[in-house]
């Protein structure tokens, strides 16, 4: 799996002190330095809304469509996936889940084979793709781009990067934490020690 930021608010930080100070009429004492604390106040007072004025964009591939279907059930992100009505799976990828053991790899690989040729009898059969995908796995590779602003990253970040959440979908999670807690350290360092408490992926 591959999480690319392609996109992140400039100066996200001081964008969220500065909105945020208009509700108190402060945007004076906004200067270098001082969101820091400012932040850290808001999220602990669950002050939120103005994490909504700052977004990113990513973009995931190598995954499966086991890990997006439980994505976008996120309602407040914005989503763009690979379609499999118009781009063809004759030769799709698969993800194959860690569980698997190494002794049983290749009958997971046959049966994937087995299901590549189910996908092109159908197509033969005349089938266009929207309906040949029936047969698909969850396991097919997919990629998608989603947009979010702050505020629902966190809370993404909250549900998904915990062990109760799936494998895959945590490990997309964790990645796109540290990379946004690179960009606003001051908006995410109190989610990193989930990544720590579900395993450090
Ligand atoms: C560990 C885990 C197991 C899961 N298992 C299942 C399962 O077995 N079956 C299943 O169907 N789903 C399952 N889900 C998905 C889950 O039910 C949610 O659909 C998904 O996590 C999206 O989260 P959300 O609704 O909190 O947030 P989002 O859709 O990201 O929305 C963010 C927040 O906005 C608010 N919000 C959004 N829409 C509304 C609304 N219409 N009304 C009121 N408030 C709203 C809520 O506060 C919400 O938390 C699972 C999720 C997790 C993390």
């Amino acid at each position: 799996m591959n999480v690319k930021l392609l996109a992140v608010t400039e100066n996200a930080e001081a964008l969220i002190e500065y909105a945020a100070r208009v509700c108190y009429q402060s945007t004076g004492r906004c200067q270098p330095g001082t969101s820091e604390k400012f932040l850290q106040r808001l999220i602990s007072q669950g002050h939120e809304s103005p994490l909504e004025h700052a977004y990113a964009t990513f973009h995931i591939s190598g995954c499966s469509r086991a890990m997006t279907h439980q994505l976008v059930r996120h309602r407040l992100m914005s989503v763009s996936q690979q379609s499999q009505r118009y781009v063809t799976e004759s030769n799709f990828e698969y993800v194959m889940p860690p569980s698997v053991a190494d002794k049983d790899k290749n009958e997971y690989g046959k049966d994937m084979e087995v299901v590549r040729a189910m996908y092109a009898k159908w197509k033969e059969r005349g089938l266009k793709n929207e309906d040949a995908r029936f047969v698909l796995p969850n396991a097919c590779v997919t990629e998608i781009v989603i947009s979010a602003n702050f505020r629902e990253f966190r809370h993404i970040f909250q549900v998904r990067c915990t062990r109760h959440a799936q494998w895959e979908i945590r490990q997309a999670c964790c990645e796109m934490l540290k990379i946004l807690n690179k960009k606003a350290p001051h908006v995410f360092d109190d989610l990193l020690p989930l990544i720590e408490k579900c395993g450090g992926e």
